[in-house]
């Protein structure tokens, strides 16, 4: 270890910053949140620098730098840019044993400041000794998005309860046990869902009670087309504190690589003969591992409430009493238009967009035609493929022209996406000279043949000549 991590209690403690550029302004705001007493010695400062002065927030001495100037603080930073005061700063403090910090030279620092994600009260610092800042960087950026931006907020309940769970609980152990059962199970999903007060409640139950409750509950989870990009943060974080990941095999393997490494996976969508797990079964095995204590991820294709049977498996677990929660996602009409360029409700062609299925002949029975075959209007089909015939005709006959554009597009959002363009009086042949299989979404109305018609997100041009960056020195 190259460097001695630790964090500085600087609140009500002086510290000087050398320089008055916007450099020196962020470490001035930083210092300021961590509570520091600010001198700040430059011959210019930016005007943001001089509103805090002009609020009494700090202290501006408008000048050069002087070694004295180094005395009584606990920390230096120096931000000048310039190499000859830079050196004078670091001399100073060195002389004077007090630890500094040159933004531009690691040659000149004596501390170096971390890469941070802030969730105050919890703070991750990332370090590359100075070695790759930017990996430190991207470390951070990866941090940032799986951390729940409400942690501060559930680091600041336990604060507050920290020395009451004290006083209840006697032993090291015991208090250990609570705290991990408080911060994995039902409380936590409070705070990090925005329910705090009740999560205040279950802490003050489960003190009372000396028991906390069942961590046990169902994440069902929309993990979008495919595109492992067009998860939410939340999708993510949720595979992340998972023990069981009960997936549609709609679900890309893209996606699931992203879940946590050591929960159980258990597919219970079509398996590639067509035999499928029933949705009783599914329901039964999610009420099973809530009533087990299991936090189970039911990850989904496209959003959960469309088309998806999550409104079923919702219901069972209400019926059965179990905690459950809906995460939406990207549905697969969103996706593959996005991806091929349809804008579904462009304002010159469609008001409207209509998401049907033409899942079986019953459903196909109770749709209503003569309102489908209107125009402007923008129908995308979910699970039609076997249905193409059927849907086409139909909607002719009830009016919608055979020459109005469609898009089918299978297995949009993935690498394997492909867009077949054409007529509506064509798409029984289309889907039948392509091969279009399972799963493809059609899209029917003037939007498909939108000026962005070429537009495929896997086959856009490379304007790589343009974008590429110069490296001057
Ligand atoms: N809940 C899902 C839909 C489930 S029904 C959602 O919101 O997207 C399954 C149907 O969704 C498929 O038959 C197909 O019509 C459509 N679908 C799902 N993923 C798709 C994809 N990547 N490309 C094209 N269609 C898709």
């Amino acid at each position: 270890m190259d460097y001695f991590p630790a964090f500085l209690d600087l609140n009500e403690r002086a510290c000087l910053v050398v320089g008055g550029g916007n450099v020196a302004l962020r470490k001035i705001r930083l210092l300021r949140s961590a509570g520091a007493r600010l001198t700040v010695v430059a011959p210019e400062t930016v005007a943001a620098i001089d509103e805090m002065a002009g609020r009494d927030e700090l202290i501006v001495r408008r000048r050069k730098f002087v070694p004295g100037d180094v005395r009584g603080a606990w920390l230096v930073v120096s931000a000048t840019g310039d190499e000859d005061v830079e050196d004078r700063v670091f001399a100073a403090a060195s002389d004077a044993g007090i630890f500094c910090n040159s933004v531009d030279s690691i040659d000149r620092c004596s501390y170096i400041t971390p890469a941070i994600v802030d969730r105050s009260p919890l703070v991750v610092a990332i370090s590359s000794g100075g070695k790759a800042p930017v990996l430190a960087r991207q470390l951070r950026e990866r941090l940032e998005g799986m951390l729940p931006a409400r942690l501060a907020r559930l680091g600041a309940l336990a604060g507050r309860w920290r020395e009451r769970v004290g006083k209840r609980i006697g032993s090291a152990l015991g208090r250990r046990r609570f705290w991990e059962q408080v911060l994995t199970g039902p409380v936590a999903d409070d705070v990090l869902a925005g329910r705090e007060d009740r999560a205040e409640r279950r802490m003050a139950d489960a003190l009372d009670r000396n028991t906390v409750e069942s961590g046990g509950v169902a994440w069902l989870v929309g993990a979008g087309p495919g595109d492992p990009g067009l998860l939410t943060l939340r999708a993510l974080q949720l595979m992340q504190a998972a023990d069981v990941i009960l997936h549609d095999r709609l679900v890309s393997d893209e996606v699931l690589a992203l879940a946590r490494r050591d929960a159980d996976l258990i597919a219970v969508g079509k398996n590639p003969a067509g035999k499928s797990v029933r949705q009783e079964e599914i329901n039964a095995l999610l009420v099973k591992y809530v009533r087990q204590g299991k936090r189970v991820c039911r990850l989904k294709g496209g959003d959960p409430f469309i088309f998806g049977r999550g409104g079923e498996e919702a219901e069972a677990l209400d019926a059965a009493g179990c905690r459950y929660e809906v995460i939406p996602g990207i549905t697969a009409a969103a996706g593959c238009a996005a991806y091929s360029g349809i804008p579904l409700t462009h304002r010159d062609a469609a008001q409207s967009v209509v998401l049907l299925t033409a899942h079986g002949q019953d459903n196909v029975d109770k749709l209503d035609w003569p309102s489908l075959a209107r125009d402007r209007q923008t129908l995308a089909v979910y699970m039609g493929v076997r249905r193409f015939p059927e849907l086409m005709n139909r909607l002719i006959e009830h009016g919608r022209k055979a020459d109005t554009p469609i898009a089918i597009v299978e297995r949009g959002t993935t690498p394997e996406q492909r867009v077949i363009r054409g007529t509506l009086g064509q798409l029984t042949l289309l889907a039948e000279a392509h091969r279009v299989r399972s799963p493809s979404i059609l899209i029917v109305g003037d939007v498909a043949a939108s000026a962005l018609s070429q537009y495929n997100h896997f086959s856009a041009t490379d304007s790589s000549s343009e974008s590429t960056i110069r490296l001057t020195r």
